[in-house]
């Protein structure tokens, strides 16, 4: 039955590429997976106050949700979309959640058999914490640094690579991957290739590094997006500071407007393109989209592929020719580096601004956010944020379907009125950031 519910999810995120005129053998949307993510935000407190933040006006305001709807909001994902669904543990920042509670959190992903990803500041992801929580499970740590985080003494990415290594450190030693965040902004644009230039550097320990675009939407009180900033440009900034160019073509994550993804391969402190034959990767990636990708163990996935081609006679030369070029290409930085490599992912996320919602994207969408009600892509989530936050939730209860109240963190017999019918008694909470009445929304 759940199977059947599995191939069903996977068959219409393939429609919703064909759709979207993105469905080929480079697309990972209903090919490897039904979903790229799916993000659990299990309190809406942050201890920031980031100046593109995401979150709503009135996010401080809202009580951690019951412990009893994450789990169901887990089960429900493990439903619809099955085994090694990645779940992004998020908020706010995740860590603010009762530490007991994070755990046993990350513990019941794992026991699901998908993989969580806890997506933090880091401020509060203490070696203590991450310890505890790569015990619990937990897959993939994001670190969330930048120049949009007003820390103290930070006045340009530059000086945040203290605070990148100081949380690298506490990762060190532990089954964890890790991943960097940043927002790109008008100030930081031209601080790309340097940032990239510093994760080059610890490639050793970090998997991916994402750079996202600022979006005019939730509670942040930055400017409009800057000309400059697009994909493209984005994206030549990274090969600016990797010194050479990056296939973002070979394998895509949804729609093209949204995400960029490609892959080097770091040896010697430089950078060599893994995708750069486009057409021989984008097949071999449709060929081999059953192999479960291992993002903690890099080299079981390789035996994977390995053990796939030699069980596929017809790939062997062509897949051993390939590698043969790509050691010609690096075979001197291999030698110096004494056999030295790392891997290294970049990935450009371009979400939308609130008031202007693309409903072609939404319908692609390879982030969603769930919700009481079920996934709702990321950005139509962060439009609407409200709406969703501030609605009484069903909850089974001491045996029974009480109603919480996200604002008074009190379960009510009766589904209780909330904001938007109460106004008077629930007034704004602006407590951060700026009140964005985007009224093209309510269309
Ligand atoms: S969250 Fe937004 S930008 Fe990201 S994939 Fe979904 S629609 Fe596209």
């Amino acid at each position: 039955m759940l199977q059947k519910k599995w191939t069903e999810s996977k068959q219409a995120a393939r429609q919703a590429m064909i759709d979207c005129g993105y469905w080929s053998n480079q697309q990972q949307m209903g090919r490897r997976w039904a979903i790229g993510c799916v993000a659990l935000e299990i309190t809406q407190r942050c201890n920031l106050d980031c100046t593109l933040c995401y979150l709503s006006e009135h996010s401080e305001a809202v009580a951690d949700i019951p412990i009893e709807e994450v789990f169901r909001r887990i089960d429900e994902i493990y439903t619809l979309f099955g085994p090694n669904t990645d779940v992004q543990v998020t908020g706010g920042d995740p860590t603010l959640r009762q530490r007991d509670e994070l755990i046993s959190i990350i513990s019941y992903i794992k026991q699901k058999n998908m993989r969580s990803t806890l997506m933090t500041n880091g401020i509060r992801a203490t070696r203590s914490l991450l310890t505890d929580l790569a015990e619990a499970g937990l897959s993939d740590v994001v670190f969330h640094v930048d120049t949009t985080q007003n820390i103290k003494h930070a006045t340009d990415e530059k000086s945040l690579n203290k605070t990148r290594l100081k949380y690298l450190n506490n990762t060190r030693g532990l089954d964890l991957s890790v991943m960097f965040n940043t927002t790109v902004h008008q100030g930081n644009f031209h601080e790309i290739p340097g940032l990239v230039k510093f994760f080059k550097s610890q490639s050793n320990s970090i998997r991916t590094v994402s750079f996202q675009s600022q979006a005019d939407t939730g509670r942040g009180v930055a400017d409009k997006r800057d000309e400059i900033i697009t994909q493209d440009t984005v994206w030549k900034k990274i090969e600016e500071g990797l010194e050479t160019e990056l296939n973002h073509n070979a394998i895509i994550a949804g729609h093209k407007h949204c995400n960029r993804y490609g892959m080097s391969l770091i040896t010697n402190d430089a950078a060599y393109d893994l995708f750069s034959e486009s057409g021989f990767i984008s097949e071999l990636h449709a060929k081999t989209s059953h192999i479960t990708l291992d993002r903690k163990h890099k080299w079981k996935t390789a035996k994977e592929i390995i053990y796939w081609n030699l069980s596929n006679p017809a790939y062997l030369l062509a897949v051993s020719r390939w590698a043969l070029r790509f050691l010609k290409r690096t075979k001197n930085d291999l030698v110096k580096s004494k056999g030295n490599v790392s891997t290294l992912s970049f990935f450009v996320h371009n979400f939308m601004d609130a008031c202007n919602i693309e409903q072609e994207r939404v319908d692609a969408c390879v982030f969603n956010t769930m919700t009481k009600d079920g996934p709702v892509s990321m950005c139509l989530h962060n439009a609407k944020r409200d709406e969703f936050i501030l609605q009484a939730i069903p909850v089974k209860h001491e045996e029974k379907i009480k109603f919480w109240h996200p604002l008074e963190a009190k379960f009510y017999e009766k589904k209780p009125e909330i904001l938007k019918e109460n106004p008077e008694k629930y007034p704004l909470k602006k407590r951060k950031g700026k009140s964005r009445l985007c009224h093209c929304l309510d269309k």
